[in-house]
């Protein structure tokens, strides 16, 4: 949080006379708040981060097609803490420039890795938050990334959600176009949530829509599977292909092969992995 953003909150409460305790509880927050932007700045600068993976699999043959890179945190004193924690600080404060330049300098290295070790070529997905998209290097540093490491951009997807789509979305429009050129293909993330519209589709270059859970959750209501069907016929029709996304059960699976949907991801086939387990998984996954 910002200094102003702080003296405004407590200017806030001296307005409010509110009691003793309370303006306490709030400057705790505050305090936590700031630790915790300090923490991240630090963190990214001692390279606590760890990316973990999640195979994408076809639905008609279990094959695993892909994966998506997802940050973890390792704090020295919190342990653990998972992205939805420390990603919306992150875009708050604009750290997520330089923390979404490591995802992607660490996904596309792991991919190299994985080819170089085991012959195994993987397209790799990466989330890209609205800021780092439509930050003026975004394009320049994707490109030069892509040479420092001599890396087939054809091998990364981007995902984004839809507020990429929504903010000043001519430069992001652009930017989208720019990034496909290169070779890169674009997802859709979260699809079913917010807007979704699919009007998007028409104006916006995307190659893959996800289907968020929450919409995957409710299949088997009539108007649940009905939009479904719906967005997956529609998609189609443009040549989008579909990723159903927190898949768990097999009457889940059995319901995406019905309706035509292609990959999907989710607990039922794996849970995200650090890089070792997951290319363990891969390569059973080859054996079987
Ligand atoms: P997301 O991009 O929608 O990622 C999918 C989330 O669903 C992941 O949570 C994944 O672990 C979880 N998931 C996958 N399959 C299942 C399932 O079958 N059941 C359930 N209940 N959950 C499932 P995770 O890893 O905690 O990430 C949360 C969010 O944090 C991501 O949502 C994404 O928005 C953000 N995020 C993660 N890594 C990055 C990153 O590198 N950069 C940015 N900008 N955002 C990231
Ligand atoms: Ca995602
Ligand atoms: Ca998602
Ligand atoms: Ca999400």
């Amino acid at each position: 949080m910002k200094h102003a953003d702080i003296a405004m909150y407590q200017a806030k409460e001296r307005g409010k006379n509110q009691v003793h305790y309370f303006t306490e509880e709030l400057n705790q927050k505050i305090l936590q708040h700031v630790t915790l932007e300090q923490d991240l700045r630090s963190g990214i600068k001692n390279k606590e981060f760890e990316l973990y993976y999640q195979p994408k699999v076809k639905v008609e043959t279990g094959e695993i097609s892909g994966c998506e890179c997802l940050i973890r945190w390792h704090h020295p004193t919190r342990g653990l803490i998972p992205p939805n924690q420390f990603i919306p600080l992150a875009e708050n404060s604009g750290l997520i420039v330089q923390l979404g330049e490591w995802v992607l300098e660490e996904a596309i290295q792991q991919q190299l890795f994985w080819k170089k070790m085991y012959g195994i070529d993987l397209p790799i997905s990466v989330n890209v938050s609205a800021h780092q998209f439509a930050h003026e290097n975004f394009y320049t540093r994707l490109q030069q990334i892509f040479k420092d490491f001599e890396f087939e951009p054809n091998k990364l997807d981007i995902e984004v959600t839809e507020s990429v789509l929504l903010d000043d979305s001519n430069h992001n429009l652009s930017i989208l176009k720019m990034i496909r050129s290169l070779g890169v293909t674009t997802s859709l993330d979260d699809f079913g949530t917010g807007y979704s519209s699919l009007a998007y589709l028409k104006r916006f270059p995307i190659n893959v829509l996800k289907i968020d859970k929450s919409f995957m959750d409710d299949y088997l209501s009539r108007t649940g599977s009905v939009f479904i069907q719906t967005i997956i016929t529609m998609a189609h029709n443009l040549n989008i292909e579909i990723v159903a996304e927190g898949i768990e059960q097999q009457d889940q699976l059995n319901y995406l092969k019905s309706v035509d949907c292609e990959f999907y991801q989710g607990y039922f086939c794996s849970k995200p992995l650090p890089a070792k387990n997951f290319i363990e998984l891969v390569q059973d996954s080859l054996n079987k």
